[in-house]
């Protein structure tokens, strides 16, 4: 396929994608990002175009390979990179939310199970409030698949968009989960309690007893971040 040009929506704070590498690597060393997966931003000067690295493992991002996308997902300056089949994951995602500024897609261990089960996955701990509504699980099949379970194109993307809704977090059946936040501390925060809460939830239900599931009138998301972003952001600090 040829490449095409489009303008770029210009220069970012470089201290902007140090923190969106930093979250990719957070990220893979808390074993939620495999060999796969990605994290991304919205552009801060433009809201119709996003940062996600060209393709390449999360643990080993750098800056320099952080690309620009249109939402429809064509690069902006593509210069011969290798990019991620499945970014059509990121440009729906902030094509549909406007509140949206940072996503990741993972293939996070313990989606899987919630996944292809019924069992629903919701929060069970108070740091995993935001998970306080039974998270949606996406079908690929209601919109047909390509290549295999993966998202290789805007359409499936859009319906991937669709079943996350107003919602922090959509299951993928069988592959993983779509995490969307309005900032990207928030959007690691979720990425990873996601997972844990869903830990704990198997443990709690082979208990086999009645489960308290947090409540809406107790959900309360984290007001700061910048702590737990500290340390999160220190274990990664020697790569960047
Ligand atoms: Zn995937």
């Amino acid at each position: 396929m040829a490449e095409t040009t489009l303008s770029s929506a210009g220069p970012v704070d470089p201290a902007i994608i140090t923190d969106l590498v930093a979250a990719s690597r957070i990220l893979a060393r808390h074993n939620v990002l495999d060999a796969w997966g990605h994290v991304s931003i919205r552009h801060p000067r433009d809201p119709q175009r996003y940062l996600l690295s060209r393709a390449r493992a999360p643990a080993l991002v750098t800056e320099g390979d952080i690309m620009e996308f249109d939402l429809h997902s064509n690069p902006v300056d593509q210069r011969g990179r290798r990019m991620f089949l499945e970014r059509f994951i990121h440009g729906q995602a902030y094509r549909a939310r406007p509140d949206v500024n940072a996503v990741v897609h993972t293939h996070s261990p313990t989606m899987i199970p919630f996944s292809v089960t019924g069992e629903p996955l919701r929060a069970i701990s108070h740091i995993a409030s935001f998970l306080v509504n039974e998270v949606p699980v996406w079908e690929i099949r209601d919109v047909g698949i390509t290549q295999g379970l993966l998202v290789a194109n805007n359409e499936q993307g859009r319906s991937l968009a669709k079943t996350l809704g107003d919602g922090p977090v959509a299951l993928m059946r069988g592959h993983g989960n779509l995490v969307v936040a309005a900032d990207i501390k928030r959007v690691v925060h979720r990425a990873l309690y996601t997972e844990v809460n869903a830990q704990q939830l198997a443990v709690a239900l082979s208990f086999r007893r009645p489960i308290s599931f947090i409540a809406p009138d107790e959900s309360q998301d984290p007001k700061r971040l910048d702590d737990a972003w500290e340390v999160w952001r220190s274990e990664v600090a020697k790569d960047l």
